[in-house]
């Protein structure tokens, strides 16, 4: 693993998906192997694969002290390519001070993450007014996961994160993205303990070759997708969850 603490030229950007996008780090020590991230590699220049490298920003809290009285206040991603709470955060603490500072400022943000380190920042999470936190869970089976997300935190513990946010009034919600084999399962075992889902289905080909190596081509396919999300949906439904598809 290749680390390097870099001063990054600016860190809040804006975002297609909500206003703006903070990613404290560039690179992923989750690595996964579907991950859309990687192809960001043109534009970092990093040579290593997709996992092996992280630059981290350590001005990162200095720059968003000074870009958050120059924007005008919106909705903030955390993170977008990358997760926020990969394992170095535990040492540098950069999300959680970037945090502090939209804390202190009142913008409304959006967390998601595959790790229950999150859990470490309930504190911020108690007080602030209009945040969500989310944990990205592909599958309700830990071999699957093993599989195809070798590096990040078992489905236990994100499915322990989860409840244990929403136990404390926490805005939660529930990342099935992308939908791997055992996904259509999580629904049940959330048991309630969620205020929304997000799904989405495999859009990208990086990880065609897991597929193919264990013969699961068909839980890859149009068909597929479109019968686990009416079953998604419907269990939702039954549940009074709410369910955004995006496919
Ligand atoms: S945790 Fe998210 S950003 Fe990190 S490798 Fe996995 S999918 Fe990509």
């Amino acid at each position: 693993m290749k680390i390097a603490e870099i001063r990054s030229k600016t860190i809040l950007s804006s975002s297609q998906v909500y206003d703006y996008v903070i990613n404290p780090y560039v690179g992923c020590q989750h690595g996964c192997s579907y991950c859309y991230a990687r192809s960001m590699k043109r534009f970092t220049g990093h040579r290593e694969p997709w996992g092996d490298f992280v630059d981290v920003k350590i001005n990162a809290p200095e720059l968003l002290r000074k870009e958050i009285t120059r924007k005008k206040k919106g909705e903030v991603w955390v993170s977008g390519v990358c997760d926020p709470y990969q394992p170095l955060e535990a040492r540098y603490r950069l999300t959680r001070q970037c945090l502090e500072i939209l804390a202190e400022n009142r913008w409304p943000v959006v967390i998601q993450t595959r790790s229950p380190l999150v859990l470490r920042d309930m504190d911020l999470f108690k007080k602030a007014e209009s945040w969500q936190v989310g944990l990205s869970i592909t599958t309700a089976d830990d071999r699957i996961r093993q599989i195809f997300e070798p590096k990040a935190p078992p489905i236990g513990a994100r499915l322990k994160a989860v409840a244990e946010l929403h136990d404390k009034g926490i805005a939660t919600y529930v990342m099935i993205a992308p939908l791997l084999p055992g996904g259509e399962n999580l629904v049940a075992i959330l048991a309630g303990k969620v205020d929304y889902l997000i799904l989405d289905r495999m859009n990208y080909h990086y990880a065609d070759a897991i597929y193919a190596r264990y013969g699961w081509r068909e839980m890859n396919s149009d068909g597929y997708f479109s019968a686990m999300r009416r079953r998604i949906e419907e269990e939702c439904r039954q549940r009074n969850i709410d369910c955004r598809a995006a496919y």
